[in-house]
């Protein structure tokens, strides 16, 4: 099988045909150059027999790539226009009938994957990067590993380790289904339109064995958002509003074998847990 990719002479007759001008609401940088999907591809270790869930295809630069390796994909489009078009330019550029399934919706809203795909690989809106992320993570138990690009600061977060000044409550969020790792840098110069942002390419692989109940999760979810949202401030003091008081935070911490003097970027996902699970249920 043969899939031809698209050049930046293709991106712009294709948007031009669709009347598409590139929309900042949506995070629409489309990526012009074969060499940057194919990069990619690799670091996602794509296998042709795996299914791939793509969130954002846009006008198929990077479905594309990843069809190539023979692996299907299910792809999550929100621009009606966009999602209309893309089984033609796959039909068109020799991708097999059946490999490709385009889902018209809000990624943030989807609550089922056609074909349970194991694999993420995106080229993300960066406004919704996170939270997508986390809803894909939390939703389909299914998603195994991905590769992702987002803004090169936004990589740096999810696989921030405690101690930095960029840790913050998406890397510890996102340490809660297993370790991220930073993949590859990405040139500004192989989008259109070219972003005012750098971008880097971000790894998951998901732990095999799920970290805690959905509960565990959104109670150590609520401590993390409580202890950056002070996060210069002792964590006894940051946490004094969710536990009752300092005195009670303090109690709960020292249960946890947590510092009540800590603060909130010193924490791994494993404290952050502790605490949940020895706090009083309300
Ligand atoms: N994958 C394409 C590429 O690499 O050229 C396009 C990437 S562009 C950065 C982001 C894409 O996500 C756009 O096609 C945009 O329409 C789409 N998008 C934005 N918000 C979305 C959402 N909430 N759900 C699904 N797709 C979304």
């Amino acid at each position: 099988m043969t899939v031809s990719l698209l050049g930046a002479a293709d991106i712009r007759r294709l948007a031009a045909e669709l009347d598409v001008t590139p929309t900042k609401k949506l995070g629409q940088n489309f990526v012009v150059d074969a060499n940057t999907v194919r990069k990619i591809v690799q670091a996602a270790a794509v296998q042709p027999s795996e299914r791939v869930v793509e969130i954002g295809p846009g006008l198929g630069s990077l479905t594309l790539a990843i069809l190539e390796t023979g692996a299907s994909v299910t792809a999550v489009e929100i621009d009606h226009r966009l999602a209309a078009r893309l089984p033609q330019t796959a039909r068109d550029r020799g991708v097999p009938e059946g490999a490709l399934t385009v889902v018209d919706a809000d990624a943030m809203r989807v609550t089922e994957l056609p074909g349970e795909p194991a694999v993420l690989v995106a080229n993300l809106p960066y406004n919704v990067s996170v939270p997508v992320l986390l809803h894909f993570l939390e939703t389909f138990p299914y998603l195994q590993r991905g590769v992702v690009m987002v803004q090169a600061e936004v990589a740096e977060r999810l696989a921030a380790k405690p101690g930095s000044k960029i840790y913050g409550a998406p890397s510890v969020k996102a340490a809660w289904y297993g370790p991220w790792k930073l993949s590859g840098t990405v040139s500004r110069q192989v989008f259109w339109p070219v972003p005012n942002v750098d971008s880097l390419l971000v790894g998951f692989h998901r732990d095999p064995q799920p970290r805690g109940s959905d509960q565990e999760r959104l109670r150590t979810f609520a401590i993390v958002d409580a202890a950056f949202n002070q996060r210069r401030k002792m964590l006894r003091q940051a946490l004094s509003g969710i536990f009752g008081s300092s005195a009670e935070a303090s109690a709960v911490l020292e249960s946890a074998g947590v510092a009540p003097t800590a603060r909130g970027e010193d924490l791994t996902v494993d404290d952050y847990h502790r605490i949940a699970r020895v706090a009083p249920k309300d």
